[in-house]
């Protein structure tokens, strides 16, 4: 591992989401020793390197001048310099300005280092309870209703578990859309993490709607949502004969390996019997 920072090397930096306490130490020598830090807001980030004695100069990357500015970054990288991307908070890309300039970094040859930090995404998914072994990074739905439900209609029969990003002006909308999914769902608001008024609120879809009737959002909140439950798929008629017939070849009884089948598949006795009856006999 070469010692960093290395010239001509773009760092991503991850960065608190709340608590200043989970910024790591390299991200602190990172931000020291780079010739140039990119942020998203420099009077945000301002602050984080007031924080930590860092004075190292700063230059915005934001949503409205990343066209540009992508071009002009990855000049100065080509030139030997090393420059860290840092967002507001958490992690550079997720819901965040970076993939434009990584994508151009890894288009032109320049190296991309990982500086892995918070974020609230994988923070509330790791202390939701929700399975975590398989899940789905939906980030902000779309604002207008429409495309917002048309988007929730699509992840409906999504088994892994969802996450979401949601400003909270829009929390009890969003709630009230995800009853698409059916108001039994589990699922859990994780608001304002590693901050003062940390809270995570686990039920159903129904319980979050009903809690958040008169109440009146405030902070940061990620949602995650319980995938659907997986439903039995669907075996055509010549797996099951197929299973019959190895059932029936070990020695069972028709009747016997109907009713073996029927309790693995769920289906109904009599249907997997009128199979059975329906192979050729056994020579
Ligand atoms: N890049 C960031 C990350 O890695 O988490 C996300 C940036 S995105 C613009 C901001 C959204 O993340 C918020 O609207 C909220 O949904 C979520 N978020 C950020 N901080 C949070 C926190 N402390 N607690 C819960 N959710 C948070």
């Amino acid at each position: 591992m070469p010692s960093d920072p290395t010239p001509g090397t773009l760092y991503l930096v991850g960065t608190p989401i709340g608590n200043l306490e989970d910024m790591t130490f390299r991200a602190v020598r990172i931000l020291q020793s780079v010739d140039l830090i990119a942020a998203e807001d420099t009077r945000h980030t301002g602050k984080l390197l007031h924080h930590f004695q860092i004075s190292t100069p700063q230059i915005s990357y934001h949503d409205h001048n990343r066209q540009s500015r992508t071009s002009d970054l990855v000049e100065q990288l080509r030139w030997g310099k090393a420059i860290a991307l840092v967002t507001d908070a958490g992690t550079p890309g997720i819901s965040d300005p970076g993939y434009e300039l990584v994508k151009a970094c890894a288009e032109a040859g320049i190296s991309v280092v990982p500086i892995p930090g918070p974020s609230a995404a994988i923070a509330a998914l790791t202390v939701s309870g929700l399975a975590c072994d398989r899940f789905v990074f939906e980030g902000f739905l779309p604002a207008k209703s429409q495309a917002r439900r048309a988007r929730l209609e699509i992840l409906k029969s999504e088994s892994r578990t969802l996450i979401f990003y949601e400003a909270p002006h829009r929390l009890r909308q969003t709630l009230q859309d995800l009853r698409l999914f059916g108001g039994e769902r589990p699922m859990v608001l994780a608001r304002e993490l590693t901050k003062l008024h940390e809270e995570i609120w686990r039920g159903t879809i129904d319980e979050a709607i009903e809690r958040h009737g008169d109440l009146n959002p405030q902070g940061e909140y990620t949602l995650v949502v319980a995938g659907a439950e997986p439903t039995q798929p669907l075996l055509s008629e010549d797996a099951l004969k197929a299973e019959l017939q190895t059932l029936i070849s070990q020695g069972f009884s028709r009747s016997e390996a109907s009713r073996q089948l029927a309790q693995q598949t769920a289906l109904p006795r009599r249907q997997i019997y009128q199979l059975a009856l329906s192979l050729p006999e056994k020579n």
